[in-house]
């Protein structure tokens, strides 16, 4: 089966209005020559467009789709002067995720099924909100997670915040929170401090995630877990933060981080390690499988209500999520 083309497109959608317009998720298709198209999704927009029509496309059409590892490595090579982070990973997330549809629907196996087959049918979820739980999302889901991602805002009201979500869901619902890279070191001990009785499972990205020298501080100090790295790259990198135990937990984005080869190795190296993964947007269609098959403690984060163009999204109903089971990723994708 060769590549005969590699296409990609931003399509339009109700996405915030923050860098998601502008650099948001994109749509890969993978053609070959015998007429299956393979789908995947990366971010960066149109510059990660640009990238895969001027760069990655060249270096894999009249290729064969396989072995997807050797085409990664092409791929990371060939972007290393520009790349290594950010946008250029982005982009070749998106084909790799798209070869490797193609590797499933080849086969007529969905991905958990090539990933050695789905411990489970259906996962734990939990809700990423803004400011509150809204009250159609009570009780829908195992577990929730407080966005705290103001910087203007005092460790006092974050505090209050937490213990009126708190007071709100009893003590029984496990809550995390996410800082979105925004805190220090000291802002994070204080909330800490303040928060310590109110059972909060993980801060989440409480520094930038440059700051490797403030995570290893907060690793020694902080009495509640830390977790991060949804805007890291590649499972070097990864490798790094679990080696030199940085987090307790790592936030791989499939669709950002260089797809579903770099997932793999993450989860691998952090079950070696024993690091827990808990991939950003675990709940979307790309990542589902990687949690079935090679999660021990899976928990899927409820997915971007925006990215409507991804069709066949599984459903969550009584707080789990169905793992999809049609061939390759099950996407569904019209028009294109
Ligand atoms: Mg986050």
């Amino acid at each position: 089966m060769k590549i005969v083309d590699i296409r990609a497109c931003q399509p339009v959608c109700d996405s915030p209005p923050d860098w998601r317009t502008a650099l948001g998720q994109i749509l890969v298709a993978v053609d070959t020559d015998v007429g299956l198209v393979g789908y995947g999704v990366g971010g960066g927009g149109l510059a990660a467009i640009h990238i895969i029509r001027t760069v990655l496309r060249e270096l894999l059409v009249g290729q064969t789709v396989e072995p997807i590892e050797i085409h990664w490595q092409a791929m990371y090579d060939a972007t290393l002067p520009f790349g290594r982070k950010g946008v250029a990973i982005m982009a070749l997330s998106g084909v790799d995720l798209a070869l490797w549809d193609l590797r499933g629907k080849a086969a007529n196996r969905s991905i958990a099924e090539v990933l050695g087959g789905p411990k489970l049918e259906r996962l734990p979820t939990y809700a990423t909100v803004w400011d509150d739980i809204p009250d159609s999302l009570l009780g829908q889901h195992s577990a929730f997670k407080l966005h705290l991602g103001k910087s203007d805002v005092s460790v006092e009201s974050h505090a209050a915040q937490v213990k009126r979500v708190r007071d709100r869901v009893g003590p029984h619902v496990v809550l995390m929170v996410d800082a979105w890279m925004k805190w220090d070191v000291p802002f994070t001990l204080r909330f800490a401090e303040r928060v310590a009785s109110l059972g909060v499972a993980w801060i989440e990205e409480p520094l930038p995630p440059d700051d490797l020298a403030g995570y290893a501080e907060l690793m020694r100090s902080c009495p509640i877990p830390i977790a991060g790295g949804e805007h890291e790259f590649t499972a070097a990198a990864f490798a790094e933060l679990i080696d030199r135990r940085l987090h307790h937990v790592v936030q791989p984005d499939v669709t950002w981080c260089g797809g579903m080869t770099e997932l793999v190795k993450i989860y691998r190296h952090a079950d070696k390690q024993g690091v827990r993964v808990c991939p950003h947007r675990g709940g979307e269609i790309w990542t589902l499988p990687a949690l079935a098959a090679l999660d021990a403690n899976p928990l899927a984060e409820s997915g971007r209500p925006w990215l409507t163009w991804v069709g066949g999204q599984p459903t969550i109903t009584d707080g789990l999520i169905d793992v999809p089971n049609r061939p390759g990723f099950g996407a569904v994708i019209k028009g294109y």
